[in-house]
């Protein structure tokens, strides 16, 4: 038999790579294999799921059994790749060797975790996919008191959730602001009124060095001194690509998986896409640019070399307490800030010395008019 595609991963990229290239393809043989157990689903409603009260199994879209029928494809799950060998065109399970005609490493990111003493470690929870969500939601029932590490998009994603879900929230992060590499400050300022509108107490400054169980729960302790009572702890600061398997391998790493506009790595037959990836030098961790890589990437695996492109890429944040779209200026630009309005209408522009728009931040009312900004924003990756 042929050798297969094979794709690692079977999360937003791995999935959607499958489809686009069967959309091309029905023939060649395609394995995915993941570490996970292979359900399909979004990881964007992982920070919606307790406002709507969805438990996991409400949150999965399709078992990978059926994802195996539908993409006429192998799905192997609970499966963890250790090795590549790129010079005999095989990757390493165990020790079992699977040959590949094109090999595809969809294998995202994984979640920064940071030492911390005292006995209740374990009531610290990533959420980073659905069986980390599931882990969450049975440690967090019956609980009334979260504590979030992290005041990034992630970490206000689940305040705004966690509170919709009927929780208390603390939230403690090592910056002056909430989303301090994504927004303006005054945009800042907006969610994180927002947010304490709700009811959320944010620890602003501080990180947490030690947790402790006590008759009544957990004492977070914090390096300014003071302690905070909580029942559960998400942590939520921060994800970093995947590369270490990929770097062992001999392929070229930075931030990501270095990838070319084809996203091919530095090996012949290698390519790579999502989380994990850093295309041209873009590691981007959302969903929008691995949708355009999945078919690009698609077109190259059925023998139509394409590159891919990305156009303005803004993100929309869930923080529905205060709406918010941002746009950041992307790199190897300069420009001067402007803000309008107050409270938590907030429009703050980034413009160029020639007045071209290269990014923003809006807040509660001025959200409404992204899509006649967009059209000014200059593309990511013409
Ligand atoms: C809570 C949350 C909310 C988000 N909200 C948004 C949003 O609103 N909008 C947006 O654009 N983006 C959002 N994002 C980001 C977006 O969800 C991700 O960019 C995207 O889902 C990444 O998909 P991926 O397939 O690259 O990685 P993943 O979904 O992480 O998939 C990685 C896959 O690789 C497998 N794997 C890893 N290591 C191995 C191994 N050694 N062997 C085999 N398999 C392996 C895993 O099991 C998994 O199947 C959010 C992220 C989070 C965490």
């Amino acid at each position: 038999m042929n050798a297969p595609v094979v794709i690692v991963g079977t999360g937003l990229a791995g999935y959607n790579l499958a489809r686009e290239f069967r959309k091309l393809d029905s023939e060649t043989p395609l394995l995915l294999i993941t570490a996970d157990d292979g359900r399909s689903y979004s990881k964007p409603m992982l920070s919606t799921g307790f406002g709507k009260n969805k438990e996991a199994d409400g949150l999965s879209m399709a078992t990978p059994e059926a994802m195996a029928a539908q993409l006429n494809a192998q799905v192997r799950i609970h499966t963890r790749i250790s090795g590549i060998d790129a010079g005999h065109k095989q990757l390493w399970i165990g020790e079992e060797a699977v040959p590949y005609r094109d090999l595809v490493l969809a294998w995202g990111a994984q979640t920064v975790q940071v030492p911390v003493e005292g006995d209740a470690q374990d009531a610290i929870f990533p959420i980073n996919d659905l069986e980390d969500y599931a882990r969450f939601r049975t440690a967090a029932a019956g609980k009334r008191r979260v504590l979030i590490l992290g005041a990034g998009l992630i970490g206000c994603e689940f305040a705004n959730d966690l509170i919709a879900g009927g929780f208390e929230v603390d939230m403690v992060a090592p910056c002056e602001q909430v989303m301090p590499t994504l927004l303006h400050p005054a945009a800042a300022a907006a969610v994180q009124a927002g947010l304490e509108s709700l009811g959320a107490r944010l620890h602003l400054g501080p990180v947490l060095t030690r947790l402790q169980r006590t008759a009544d729960g957990l004492q977070a302790h914090l390096s300014d001194a003071s302690v905070i009572a909580c029942d559960v702890v998400v942590s939520a600061i921060g994800l970093r690509p995947r590369i270490d398997m990929a770097a062992a391998a001999g392929l070229q790493v930075n931030r990501g998986i270095e990838v070319d506009r084809h996203l091919k790595t530095s090996h012949a037959n290698i390519y790579a896409l999502g989380d994990c990836a850093e295309v041209e030098g873009l590691s981007l961790l959302y969903v929008m640019p691995l949708m355009n890589c999945a078919r690009a990437l698609a077109q190259t695996l059925a023998g139509n070399p394409t590159a891919v492109s990305y156009g303005a890429m803004p993100i929309t944040v869930k923080t529905p307490v205060c709406p918010l779209v941002v746009s950041p200026v992307p790199r190897g630009y300069e420009g001067v800030w402007t803000v309008e309005g107050q409270g938590a209408d907030i429009k703050a522009l980034c413009r160029d010395a020639e007045g071209n728009l290269l990014g923003y931040a809006l807040t509660g009312e001025a959200v409404r008019e992204k899509l006649a900004l967009n059209k000014e924003l200059p593309a990511l990756l013409a």
